[in-house]
């Protein structure tokens, strides 16, 4: 009897088996020829493997996945117009600084140049934006994944990026494959003895010290080294957005609520995982005092000294390392609560607090962002107190994320996500499907908080316009019984929303009569658009709701749900409220 002999693996499995070596859990892909090939050989091997309906809002989750679990998340898409779209996640790998492996295929090797299926020249259009790209040959397959990998994750985190021919997918490696190496986490570096003392002594010599928390330092996973620095100094902390929950908001010296005091008057700030981009206002004055000194620890050199020049004091280093390296060094030494830095932090956080609490107070109808987050919020806080850590917070939307920011208190790291660096609006739901990926499965790899089991409610804050722009997600949500929680704040439009539908009438009649053309707004969306229907189309609930009572209710039952909600907040708007921007907000220089 003859036997046939084994063929060789085809490169999709040599492909999924190099993933599976790397420890990879879950991919965020959407298929097509040849790709899905790949998808098949990884979901036999036990690979999770999440289907999306457009490759932006996949790419979103593969980074978001990656920020949440502090490895490489994996997005496999097409080539040609998949590349195209999923260069959104690239955009926002780079720029939040979230590790992604992208993965996609291309035409035949043979075909390039001739106008082949989905041809694109990817390497040459990526290689600017990522850390490495690579297409490899059939003998080295997972060389290539492992080099795109770590230079994914090592070093400040980014894209890395493998092109995949269909002659490379399909074929069939029959020489020596070599094995795939373990890639094991960064080496990590500190600070020289020399720098230490110079910057502990600095920091013992302030008389205003501040600690400015960022999402690199949630990213860290560093919270615990971080709150005995804390603790044992006694210097008061500022979160960013997503820094929110590093150390916990009800900690007595987190200055939140009292954020342009504690910049404007520190003269010593030690800045860990954040950059002095506009959400920090540059560190430049009137923002910031003149003559502020910034220890600046960020792993990545070039960005010591990048804003605001001051580089004599900033570090290159892991969070990691660093923190305890500067607690040892200020062992025994606390700052005096009656200095009047601290004294003024105080008097400020009071005020600001009683000010919000009167705004909360306010009640209308149509329903107001304070209002409805209020509402949200305390329902929430019933369900699932703050300190157990079991809900997670993804927000978009230009009011909707900046209201909201204060609104919900955050005890533990990872639990916030929102447009982030730059000011991305459609990453909600991708984030949300990663953020329940990496949080509520057997596998679940980013746990955070007091409770190692891994169950959290995925709660989306999102303006109607945010929300728009990755709606079909809502769909993958469903297929994969993800039981997440949607609120859409609908004003009908971007910021401050239209006004209803009868006032964009007489809008209409008004130009009419000036001779203009139009009665809609650059701003204008839909009136009163039916978005909870999005959920229910697809086996998930949907809730319309205009009073705080129906809100409270759509809450409560939405958290108890098993499938996707969508609770649709029709509130207040009104075209005739002047617009106004962010950048005149903030009161950047132009
Ligand atoms: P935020 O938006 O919260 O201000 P940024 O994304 O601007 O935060 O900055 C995060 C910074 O953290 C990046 O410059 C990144 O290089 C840095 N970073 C990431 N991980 C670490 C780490 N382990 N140690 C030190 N710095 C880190
Ligand atoms: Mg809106």
């Amino acid at each position: 009897m003859t036997t046939e002999p084994i063929p060789y693996p085809t490169g999709a499995k040599v492909i999924a088996q190099a993933l599976q070596k790397l420890g990879i859990k879950v991919i965020f892909g959407l298929v097509g020829i040849p790709i899905v090939q790949i998808a098949e050989e990884s979901i036999a091997l036990g690979i999770r493997f999440i289907a999306f309906r457009n490759e932006q809002a996949c790419s979103y989750a593969a980074t978001a996945y990656g920020y949440l679990t502090g490895r490489p998340g994996v997005c496999l898409i097409v080539g040609g117009p998949g590349v195209l779209h999923a260069m959104a996640g690239i955009g926002n790998s780079s720029m939040n600084a979230f590790p992604m492996l992208l993965l996609a295929g291309s035409c035949e090797t043979h075909l390039v140049t001739k106008g082949g299926f989905q041809e694109l020249d990817a390497i040459s259009l990526l290689t600017p934006h990522v850390k490495a790209a690579v297409r490899p040959s059939l003998d080295t397959i997972r060389q290539s994944i492992t080099h795109a990998y770590r230079n994914a994750w090592y070093g400040r985190p980014g894209t890395g990026f493998v092109d995949l021919p269909a002659d490379i997918i399909q074929g069939r490696p029959e020489g020596h494959v070599t094995e795939t190496i373990m890639v094991p986490t960064a080496p990590r570096g500190g600070i020289d003895p020399e720098r230490l003392a110079q910057v502990a002594e600095l920091l013992r010599s302030a008389k205003a010290p501040l600690v400015v928390l960022g999402k690199g330092a949630a990213y860290a996973r560093a919270e615990h080294k971080i709150r005995q620095l804390i603790d044992e100094t006694g210097i008061p902390f500022l979160p960013t957005p997503m820094g929110k929950g590093v150390l916990p908001d009800s900690h007595h010296l987190n200055t939140s609520s009292a954020r342009s005091a504690a910049l404007k008057n520190a003269d010593v700030v030690l800045i860990l995982g954040a950059r002095l981009n506009w959400i920090l206002h540059f560190g430049d004055e009137p923002k910031w005092a003149a003559n502020v000194k910034l220890i600046q620890v960020d792993i990545s050199a070039e960005e010591i000294g990048k804003n605001n020049g001051d580089a004599e004091h900033g570090i290159v280093g892991d969070i990691n390392v660093v923190v305890p390296q500067l607690t040892a060094a200020l062992v025994g030494f606390k700052y005096d609560s009656t200095l009047p830095y601290l004294q003024t932090l105080q008097a400020s956080k009071a005020k600001n607090e009683a000010n919000a609490a009167k705004t909360v107070q306010i009640v209308k109808s149509p329903m107001g962002y304070h209002q409805v987050f209020d509402v949200i919020k305390r329902t929430l806080n019933k369900l699932s107190p703050p300190e157990d850590g079991n809900v997670v917070y993804i927000s978009e939307g230009a009011n909707t994320m900046d209201i909201s920011r204060s609104a919900f208190p955050v005890e533990h790291p990872r639990l916030r996500m929102d447009a982030g660096t730059h000011a991305t609006m459609g990453v909600g739901l991708g984030y949300a499907i990663a953020a329940h990926a990496a949080y509520n499965h057997p596998d679940a790899e980013g746990c955070s908080g007091p409770s190692t089991s891994a169950n959290k409610k995925i709660v989306c804050l999102e303006g109607d316009s945010a929300f728009g722009f990755s709606m079909p997600e809502v769909e993958t949500m469903a297929r994969y019984n993800m039981d997440i929680l949607i609120f859409v704040i609908n004003n009908g439009g971007i910021y401050h929303g239209d006004s209803d539908e009868e006032d964009q009438w007489l809008r209409l009649q008004e130009n009419t009569q000036k001779g203009e053309k139009g009665g809609l707004r650059s701003t204008s969306l839909g009136w009163e658009v039916g978005y909870e229907k999005m959920a229910e189309m697809c086996g998930g609930k949907g809730f319309l709701v205009r009073t705080g009572e129906e809100l409270e209710r759509a809450t409560e039952e939405g958290f108890k749900s098993k499938v996707p909600v969508v609770v649709n907040v029709i509130i207040e708007s009104g075209s005739n409220k002047k617009l106004e921007f962010a950048w005149q907000k903030s009161g950047a220089k132009k």
